[in-house]
């Protein structure tokens, strides 16, 4: 069968062999949560509880402040002990609001509200109050992004289930066990934007779960969603490479999915707004690949937001060898921790506790000028010459070779022989001209 595809990337090993035949499990309710206010793209929320309160489970405890912001839940009940700094995976001293466990949850989920009879502004405040971001790792609030201007009109819905970074599979998880549900949130989001055509993209390495969307979409007999098989290659779920591989558009480079007429939502975001349109439930939880040869009990599991990862460490059996790395979300483009009090977020879609058979650690070399971190590059960019130049603060000598284009993938690092952090390099020359055009 020919899959979709795009033109360079990589195909590191896979991983998923430890946790994709898993089925879902809950992990305890933790004694206490510490909750960040800040937990997507935008500015923080504001604290609208105190110290001393009493708080319902999916009860506001923060409020978005502004458009490019989300509220933020409870995900347990009990008595706000603290609004305080606290490590959190986007800063050392973020704000959090500290919820000592008591009391019951409540069984509001049974809920089942008729979606078809709400307006679009409807849909969207709903999603909007349910506090729903993109759940694929950049948290982007969801209803900012179902809110494109209206001279950049939307044809196309891309679902991205391509789950392209090794170790995770949180996403196959899900769509084993809530193909109607993720079809009824694609149904949603199709009439807030107002398109009868979406594409979702399943990498080839999940048969069986694009067996089950592709045999359910028969049931219902509609040609507006379909389903596509693609070629398994990091970073297939990059936003560009997906739709560059699912529908043959580029996206203009500094450009959004948008300036072609495309909106791309994660398989798990769609799934948060189901639960946000149709059960009234807030993102307070969410499911989360647990992984790495260090951990004894790897697994996918749904977790509280604001569990710390040394109770999420305790419920996966402990760990059998001290990690030389911790990654929040995937190997590839992950987030390296090195603190357990560390609380899980929305965005939080991995935590890996990685030994020296999982990843290498050693030290990098000079450049061999052998060209392989060009071939996987899937824009097309010279990461060596740009990495070379910044390695020797040639920073301003950069910006002729486009480094704002990368998407910060880490194939290049991962093809280099001489384990050179090409992707670092190029992440310090973005940072260097963001703060020049600030
Ligand atoms: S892959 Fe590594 S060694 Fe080869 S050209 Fe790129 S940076 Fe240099
Ligand atoms: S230069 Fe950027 S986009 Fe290209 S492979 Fe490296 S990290 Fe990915």
């Amino acid at each position: 069968m020919f899959l979709k595809s795009f033109s360079g990337g990589v195909h590191p090993p896979e991983h998923k062999e430890a946790t994709e035949k898993k089925t879902v499990e809950n992990i305890a309710i933790p004694h206490e949560c510490f909750i960040p206010v800040h937990q997507h793209i935008g500015k923080p929320a504001k604290p609208v509880v105190e110290v001393g309160d009493y708080v319902e489970v999916g009860q506001v405890i923060a409020k978005g402040d502004g458009f490019v912001s989300a509220d933020i839940h409870a995900s347990v009940p009990g008595k706000v002990t603290a609004i305080k700094e606290h490590p959190t995976p986007s800063s050392s001293e973020g704000i959090c609001v500290v919820i000592e466990t008591h009391g019951q949850f409540s069984a509001s989920q049974s809920k089942k509200n008729d979606w078809k009879n709400l307006s679009p502004d409807e849909l969207k405040e709903k999603i909007k109050n349910a506090g729903i971001v993109g759940m694929g790792g950049a948290a982007f609030p969801t209803h900012v992004k179902l809110s494109p201007p209206a001279e950049k009109p939307i044809d196309t819905l891309i679902i991205n289930a391509a789950e392209c970074e090794p170790f995770l599979t949180v996403d196959d998880a899900l769509m084993k066990t809530s193909v109607s549900e993720i079809v009824d949130g694609i149904r949603i989001t199709q009439k807030i934007l107002n398109v009868n055509k979406t594409i979702i993209g399943v990498e080839s390495n999940k048969k069986e779960s694009f067996k089950l969307l592709e045999s359910y979409l028969n049931t219902l007999d509609t040609k507006e969603i379909t389903v596509k098989l693609l070629k398994t290659k990091y970073p297939q779920g990059a936003e560009k490479q997906l739709i560059q591989s699912l529908t043959g558009r580029e996206v203009p480079s500094g450009g959004l999915p948008m300036d072609s007429g495309i909106v791309v939502q994660n398989v798990g975001t769609v799934f948060a707004i189901f639960q946000a349109v149709v059960e009234d439930k807030p993102l307070y939880e969410r499911l989360i690949t647990v992984s790495g040869s260090c951990i004894a009990k790897p697994g996918n599991y749904k977790i509280k937001i604001g569990t710390r990862l040394s109770d999420i460490v305790k419920e996966c059996g402990g760990l059998k060898e001290e990690p030389v790395k911790i990654i929040l979300g995937g190997p590839m483009c992950g987030q390296t921790v090195n603190d357990l009090n560390i609380p899980v977020i929305k965005g939080t879609s991995g935590i890996l506790f990685l030994s020296n058979k999982d990843i290498d650690i050693s030290d990098y070399h000079p450049c061999i000028r052998c060209g392989r971190c060009v071939f996987a590059c899937p824009i097309n960019l010279l990461p060596y010459e740009i990495a070379n130049r910044v390695e020797v603060t040639l920073y301003e000598e950069t910006k002729e070779l486009h480094p704002l284009d990368c998407i910060q993938c880490g194939a290049c690092s991962y093809s280099c022989p001489s384990n050179r952090p090409v992707s670092h390099f190029i992440k310090m020359t973005q940072q260097y001209i963001r703060t020049q055009k600030r």
